[in-house]
């Protein structure tokens, strides 16, 4: 029986995205090859890398707009270290939402004067910093829209003169926003766009090539662009998957569309957590992210019957992850509503059980 997946990644993909992508590994294209055993260099792989770049572009208006899109290798962990090789001369600043926050300040520190302009530690995350100055001579400041792990999101994107740079790993084409605020986009692929293995990364031509330190070719951004993301052999199923997911955005009318079902389903859950007295939630109000929902049980006592009762449900992937503790669903873009339904329904039955 189907599951209902709030994996927080790798994590639910479309239906149609899935079996479309097991038919390219049987049969690509009518070839009667496997997407798996033919060159990159085929003319079947060129146009899948070239439509899933200009998908990418095309979806977050980025077109002729100066940005090239890029499919990577490394993860989003590779971006934190390939941004300050390729950006950082003088001095980044970093505000800190979270672990990967964190881990991308710590990697920037190897290239040199990487600081922290505002965090949420002291209070484990469960906000979003405001009211703090930012420097205006930084080579870049690096955000991270929507924090995976503690479930708080930016519903204002900083207004800064610096180049921003992002981590949009969880959050990428979920939500409707201005993207050419952003110099440098970057965004593991299996959160919402695909499997584990490619990292989409946009970046605007402009800002490169302003370092003077020595760049090694697989992390140097302007060879990537000049090899069309094709340097060195791509991970084909993981660009080939992604591409099938936008595709399925872009039928789906895309950002703008998926933005009104993703608030629909965040507004459901949040609401009843707040209106369920069996629940409460980690992040603050005005911070809560429209793809990660963190709460936890009023009394632990609950937890047996609740996991039970998610169990039955076939409900799949809720745990919290273990510096929150309690419980996280992901409500991605190819959640369908009716999974969260299930899921409330479940939180709304274990008053009836206790
Ligand atoms: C999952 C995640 C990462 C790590 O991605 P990898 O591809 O595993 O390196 C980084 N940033 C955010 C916001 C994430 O959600």
């Amino acid at each position: 029986m189907k599951k209902h997946n709030f994996s927080a990644g790798p994590s639910i993909l479309p239906k149609d995205v899935i079996q479309k992508s097991a038919e390219g590994i049987l049969n690509i294209n009518g070839s009667n090859l496997s997407l798996i055993e033919i060159s990159h260099r085929s003319k079947d792989f060129v146009e899948i890398m070239n439509s899933a770049t200009s998908l990418a572009l095309e979806l977050l208006n980025l077109e002729n707009k100066g940005y090239k899109a890029l499919f990577l290798q490394g993860g989003a962990s590779m971006q934190f270290l390939m941004t300050a090789y390729n950006l950082l001369e003088n001095k980044a600043g970093y505000i800190n939402t979270g672990a990967w926050s964190t881990k991308a300040l710590k990697e920037a520190k190897n290239f040199g004067n990487a600081i922290e302009i505002a965090s949420s530690k002291d209070a484990n995350f469960n906000y979003i910093p405001k009211n703090y100055s930012i420097d205006e001579d930084l080579d870049y400041l690096h955000i991270t829209t929507n924090n995976t792990i503690f479930g708080t999101q930016y519903h204002e994107i900083p207004e800064t003169k610096n180049n921003l740079i992002c981590d949009m790993s969880s959050d990428i084409f979920s939500r409707n926003i201005d993207f050419s605020k952003f110099a440098l986009i970057y965004a593991g692929a299996q959160k919402n766009m695909g499997p584990a293995g490619t990292t989409l990364v946009i970046v605007k031509e402009d800002i490169l090539g302003k370092v003077s330190r020595n760049i090694p070719s697989m992390l140097d951004y302007k060879i990537h662009i000049d090899k069309e993301s094709m340097f060195n052999t791509p991970p084909v199923f993981a660009v080939y998957t992604s591409m099938l997911t936008l595709e399925w955005l872009k039928e789906n009318g895309g950002i703008k569309s998926i933005e009104t079902k993703n608030i629909e389903k965040a507004n459901l859950l949040y609401n009843t957590i707040d209106s369920n007295e069996l629940f409460t939630g980690f992040a603050e109000k005005e911070d809560r992210s429209l793809m990660n929902v963190t709460f936890n049980l009023t009394n632990q006592e609950h937890k047996q019957h609740f996991d039970k009762l998610c169990i039955d449900a076939n409900i799949s992937g809720v745990n919290g992850h273990r510096s929150v503790g309690g419980y996280r669903a992901s409500i991605y873009n190819a959640l369908d509503l009716n999974s969260v339904k299930v899921l409330i329904n479940v939180m709304n039955e274990l008053k009836t059980i206790i």
